[in-house]
């Protein structure tokens, strides 16, 4: 049995986080809601799969300790109203499981809201030929969708689709903010709380490295020149405020702030 612990930080900054954390599942205060990272997996990215226009500057990067350290992690917000999640992992599972460290029966998931449809966002969404939650209408967007027409979701969640366009509140205080590149209609989520907000922003990012070179990407990125000028500005723009940032492959939880540095950025997770 996992002993769960209560911590309680007090920040030298503005904001300070109370949260309930063990090493599956982390969950904490945004405003008027309750906010859980959950862990699918832990993982290193191998570093064949980094991209960067100075293939000797790139390994030099990748030596530093943890370059290529990464996660798969799916977040779940319960607004008291709404059970959401934001992306299902790769397996449903440990999903399952994640959600009943948090008391989470998978039948009042009401909403799921998918970032891009890369199976690692979308894998835990059915299991043994049957949708793992049967009661939750999944948000995609349409450009994303439109890309992928056949996929598990598709096959599966036909009817309880919603398409969003982008820009658009399509929960309480949940607005969509377009951030194509990743995937042709990769897509972030942004969630206000009284003073707190967090950005789900998917794979705007894959592992340590690329905060302190955000030029560097990955294989998987379909548009490299679109993920990194998008990825500067939201960087940029995020490092000027106190906002979280929820990442799907950033070392969990995967909750943290962004800080300028002299080099490029660094993330400061939550603890
Ligand atoms: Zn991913």
């Amino acid at each position: 049995m996992i002993k769960k612990f209560i911590i309680c930080i007090s920040c030298l900054f503005i904001f300070s986080i109370f949260a309930l954390a063990n090493e599956n599942t982390f969950t904490f205060d945004l405003g008027n809601y309750k906010m859980s990272s959950l862990i699918i997996t832990k993982m290193e990215h191998q570093k064949i799969l980094f991209r960067y226009e100075d293939l000797v500057k790139l390994q030099k990067y990748l030596e530093q300790e943890n370059s290529n350290s990464s996660a798969i992690n799916v977040f779940f917000l319960d607004t008291g109203k709404d059970k959401i999640l934001f992306d299902a992992g790769t397996d449903a599972d440990i999903l399952v499981e994640r959600l009943k460290e948090i008391n989470v029966n998978p039948k009042d998931v009401n909403y799921i809201c998918i970032t891009h449809m890369h199976f690692d966002h979308i894998g835990g969404l059915v299991k043994n030929g049957k949708k793992v939650f049967p009661n939750a209408t999944v948000f995609v967007s349409q450009e994303e969708l439109k890309a992928n027409p056949n996929t598990i979701l598709s096959a599966f969640y036909g009817n309880n689709i919603k398409t969003f366009k982008q820009n658009e509140t399509i929960i309480d205080n949940i607005k969509t903010i377009p951030a194509f590149g990743h995937t042709k209609g990769h897509s972030m989520f942004f969630i206000s709380s009284k003073d707190k907000s967090v950005l789900v922003w998917g794979d705007m990012m894959h592992a340590v490295v690329q905060f302190d070179n955000f030029n560097i990407y990955m294989t998987y990125d379909a548009d490299p020149d679109k993920v990194i000028a998008l990825r500067k500005n939201i960087l940029e723009k995020y490092s000027q405020n106190n906002y979280y940032i929820a990442g799907a492959h950033l070392v969990y939880p995967g909750l943290g702030t962004i800080e300028k540095t002299k080099t490029g950025y660094k993330f400061v997770p939550v603890k």
